[in-house]
């Protein structure tokens, strides 16, 4: 029984599974670890001296609710020298999470449907509940692609938003410019927000990545430095998107999470002009590694971004993905089962940023498990 004071709205999900594994990882002597969704890399060493000098030179207040302007101005050129929309505002978040919230809350209303593809990243649904919105999911079994007819199939009166995230957290699909174009078109024509989560834009091994901003520049775009400069804890991450709507979002953002933290907006903007392409190409030999180790075990699409590889649960004596994960995980294997991200408890995700020797060891394990 939940302690009485408890909202309905809290006990409406449980908490992550994802934070389930991690527990167990914590009381086990040498796990492989499979199931972390950031990178094995340490944000670069100008980042991280930035950050202490910030702390040290006392920048240890408030910053403006929209964050400090070097950072700001430079993520504003960046994205106007890509986009050159005449009407795209910028402002930095507590995380590409703090960003989501704020789009969920600026943009939802109760009773209204988001469409979300199956399978999604974990937070998505419980932040469309928490407003109170409808959650539609569309299939996207069993190669990752969007499909425009169904999406536009999903589509009534109420729907008020579409959410794409790619390269995609839980399958690593990077849809292409067809699919990115079509959805994008389809928003405009149905004057539906997009909101494009593009965390891993930077992890795309085989064909460039697309946004949807560049076919409807209605698009509002959460992106974060999390992911792409190993920063996940340090909660910063930016929103973009037509002014009248960001005006709002930053509203919101003064009653919420009020700024990003200070010191590390600082060492963000340090951090900004390393090259991280090395980091990148060797975690394109990280998806060789696992998708070829795979391939010829499991029912698997080959993903093209992003650090996760989504395959399906073999034939055996499991009866789902949680029961296959529980057998990976006496065998010392950390993977999550799919249904924390789907409908489905048909697939499981591998999170590949690990060192190889970690992917090696993991591949021996699941190869076995296939038999
Ligand atoms: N979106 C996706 C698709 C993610 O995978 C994650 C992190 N797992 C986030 C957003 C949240 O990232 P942040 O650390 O910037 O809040």
């Amino acid at each position: 029984m939940a302690h009485p004071w408890i909202a309905d709205r809290a006990l409406a999900f449980d908490s992550s599974g994802i934070r389930k594994v991690f527990e167990l990882a914590a009381k086990m002597s040498d796990p492989i670890n499979l199931s972390i969704g950031q990178p094995d890399f340490d944000v670069p060493d100008v980042g991280r001296d930035a950050a202490v000098n910030a702390i040290q030179s006392r920048k240890n207040a408030y910053s403006v609710t929209q964050g400090i302007a070097p950072l700001r101005e430079a993520l504003q050129k960046q994205v106007d020298a890509e986009w050159k929309h005449k009407d795209r505002q910028l402002f930095l978040t507590s995380g590409t999470s703090g960003a989501l919230v704020l789009a969920m809350m600026t943009l939802v209303n109760p009773g209204d449907e988001v469409l979300i593809f199956d399978p999604y990243f974990v937070m998505y649904e419980p932040l469309v509940k928490l407003v109170g919105g409808t959650p539609v999911m569309i299939d996207t079994y069993p190669d990752f692609k969007i499909d425009l007819a169904k999406v536009r199939a999903a589509i009534t009166p109420r729907t008020k938003l579409i959410l794409l995230n790619t390269p995609a957290n839980p399958t690593g699909y990077v849809a292409n410019e067809a699919e990115v174009r079509g959805l994008a078109e389809l928003a405009k024509e149905k004057n539906i927000a997009l909101v494009s989560d593009e965390i891993y834009r930077l992890f795309c091994y085989d064909t460039p990545f697309v946004s949807p901003a560049k076919y409807n520049p209605d698009t509002i775009v959460i992106d974060g430095f999390s992911k792409s400069y190993g920063m996940t804890g340090w909660r910063i991450g930016w929103v973009h998107g037509p002014s009248a709507v960001i005006e709002q979002l930053i509203k919101l953002q003064q009653y919420t999470f009020v700024c990003a933290p200070q010191p590390l907006q600082w060492g963000a903007l340090a951090a900004m002009d390393v090259d991280m392409s090395p980091h990148i190409a060797a975690y394109r030999e990280k998806r060789d590694l696992i998708y070829n180790g795979l391939k010829s075990h499991y029912d698997v699409t080959k993903p093209g971004g992003a650090f996760y590889i989504f395959p399906k649960v073999p034939a055996g004596p499991w009866r789902d993905a949680g029961e296959f994960v529980a057998q990976a995980i006496e065998r010392q294997l950390l993977i999550i089962p799919g249904q924390i991200f789907s409908r489905a408890a048909t697939h499981f995700r591998i999170s590949y940023a690990a060192e190889n020797r970690t992917i090696e060891r993991g591949i021996q394990v699941l190869q076995q498990l296939a038999g």
